[in-house]
């Protein structure tokens, strides 16, 4: 697995203080909000776990399967596999993702959470690559734990058909493991 792994881009001690950071951050901005947190499924399950366990405030914890990706190219359309279980109307939200990429399906996720009218929708997205983002899309990330150069990664819960998910860190696929 590793020796596919062309460079290490973020460490797990990068990763972590990234996120104690973020942790102080919302713990800030939702407390007394009761934020119903929000993950997309299957990326952010590592970010997700880590992320929750760093903030001190009273939340709940729902989760939301899509899918949008096959290989190394989005393909487009978005799926959803899984709704979110609980009712959101007049609550304070929080989506976490993985990585924000072409934006597709922080926009379709985004569309689809207004329409349960919460009392506010926000983002808060491990990567970010700007570069990636397709035409069109206007929406932002509120929070975003690293912006990346353009390049595949994986790793801390981000795949490349389903492999890779559970390296510690974040690293760049070495192009002859697309094969
Ligand atoms: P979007 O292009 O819609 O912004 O991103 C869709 C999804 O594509 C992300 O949630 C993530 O699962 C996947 N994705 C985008 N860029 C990468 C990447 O560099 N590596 C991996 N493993 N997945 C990515
Ligand atoms: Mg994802």
């Amino acid at each position: 697995m590793e020796e596919n792994i062309q460079e290490i881009l973020l460490t797990e001690a990068q990763i972590q203080k990234r996120i104690n950071e973020l942790g102080k951050i919302l713990s800030e901005d939702y407390r007394d909000k009761n934020p119903i947190i929000i993950g997309v499924l299957k990326g952010v399950v590592v970010f997700y776990a880590d992320m929750i366990r760093r903030l001190n405030i009273p939340c709940q914890m729902e989760f939301m399967w899509i899918s949008s990706y096959e290989g190394t190219d989005s393909t487009g359309s978005v799926i959803i596999k899984q709704d979110i279980a609980a009712d959101i109307e007049g609550r304070h939200v929080l989506v976490l993702e993985d990585i924000f990429d072409t934006g597709n399906s922080l926009t379709f996720v985004h569309k689809h959470l207004m329409d349960k009218k919460p009392a506010s929708l926000k983002i808060c997205t491990l990567l970010d690559k700007p570069s990636r983002r397709k035409p069109g899309v206007t929406l932002e990330a509120d929070y975003v734990g690293f912006t990346i150069p353009n390049a595949f990664v994986v790793g801390y819960g981000l795949d490349y058909n389903e492999y890779y998910r559970n390296l510690p860190y974040v690293g760049i696929l070495k192009p002859e493991a697309y094969t």
